[in-house]
């Protein structure tokens, strides 16, 4: 595994939507589950994304309190870990809000332009500004000034137009009225129009088409993959050539004939959290339930060491995690496309 340089990342998204895949991009939390996402990706032979939202870095960074320091951290742990395996995991942070940009974004993409001038990879590979919550010009135009920024620092920007619904990490999004949730092809070609179409800096889209976040009944979700292809379509009528990479949010739960429309159209990057986070806490749930009287000292008896140990636990929430992952990248057909291996 090695986290890409900036040209690799770009060669990444550039072979995925040639190639008609998407990346899974796994949310973690944790050493641990940094750890399952990296078994997951190498036991698929997959390049992929690890991705740290803002709140879930604040934790990483435990009495500290401090998401700049606990996404420092992540990624320094990711960096260390990077030799030795023959795939390419790419670093990314996730939805950061406007009021976040200043303490969170802006600080990490400084570190990314410091290690981009000693030739190294930077300390994120991409970050995604989410301006879904400004009206669409003001959600562009402080876009094409990060887009600018994160140009300069070697990394890709990912942003958002239209609101993904239901709630991720205290960002709620449930008032949103429903029109909201689909993209129109006037905000795609806005997009274009004020971010350009890769000449002023690569960007991925979050164009939203109806997705939630976190796992609902199949049938809450309406989700419309055309909004995707009919963006592409009006991009290429106006920019021959040119076509989005898009970016998938809220996939848990989804159809497998839709997340396999929406790659068809153009996404390169699905967001995966709520199903590999039950796999892992199903995992921990199991072992304390099947080894209750070693996990716990029952009556005043001693436990079993063997039971508490958290590597005992840890090791088997792990493992489920990394087959969640592995399974998710056959599904995305990433599996098997490592530039590196
Ligand atoms: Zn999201």
């Amino acid at each position: 595994m090695s986290v890409p340089t900036s040209e690799r990342y770009a060669e990444m998204l550039d072979a995925a939507l040639a190639g008609g895949y998407a990346y899974p991009a796994v949310n973690v939390t944790s050493s641990q589950t940094l750890n399952a996402a990296l078994r997951g990706f190498v036991d698929a032979r997959s390049d992929g994304i690890v991705q740290v939202t803002p709140a879930a870095a604040g934790y990483l960074s435990g009495a500290a309190s401090d998401p700049v320091r606990g996404a420092r951290a992540l990624a320094a742990f990711a960096h260390e870990l990077a030799d030795g395996y023959a795939i390419s995991v790419a670093l990314h942070t996730d939805h950061c809000p406007p009021e976040q940009v200043d303490g969170f974004l802006r600080p990490l993409m400084t570190e990314s332009r410091r290690r981009r001038g000693r030739g190294e990879p930077p300390l994120f590979n991409s970050h995604m500004f989410d301006g879904s919550s400004l009206p669409l010009e003001e959600n562009l135009s402080l876009s094409s000034e990060l887009l600018g920024e994160c140009a300069a620092a070697g990394v890709v920007l990912e942003l958002e137009v239209g609101t993904v619904g239901g709630e991720e990490d205290g960002l709620g999004a449930d008032d949103v009225s429903s029109e909201r949730l689909y993209t129109t092809n006037d905000d795609l070609l806005r997009v274009a129009e004020v971010l350009g179409t890769g000449e002023r800096g690569g960007y991925l889209l979050a164009a939203t088409f109806g997705n939630v976040h976190g796992v609902y009944a199949p049938e809450h979700v309406k989700l419309r993959p055309h909004i995707l292809a009919d963006g592409q379509e009006a991009l290429a009528a106006a920019w021959p050539g040119a076509r989005f990479r898009y970016v998938f949010h809220g996939a848990s739960g989804s159809s497998q004939e839709d997340l396999r429309a929406a790659i068809r159209h153009g996404v390169v990057k699905v967001n995966i959290d709520s199903d590999t986070q039950y796999a892992l806490t199903r995992a921990i749930a199991d072992h304390v339930l099947t080894n209750y009287a070693g996990v716990i000292k029952v009556d005043g008896g001693v436990g079993s060491k063997q039971a508490y140990d958290p590597r005992a636990w840890g090791a088997k929430a792990e493992a489920a995690m990394a087959t969640r992952i592995a399974e998710a990248c056959e599904l995305l057909g990433s599996a098997g496309h490592s530039l590196t291996g």
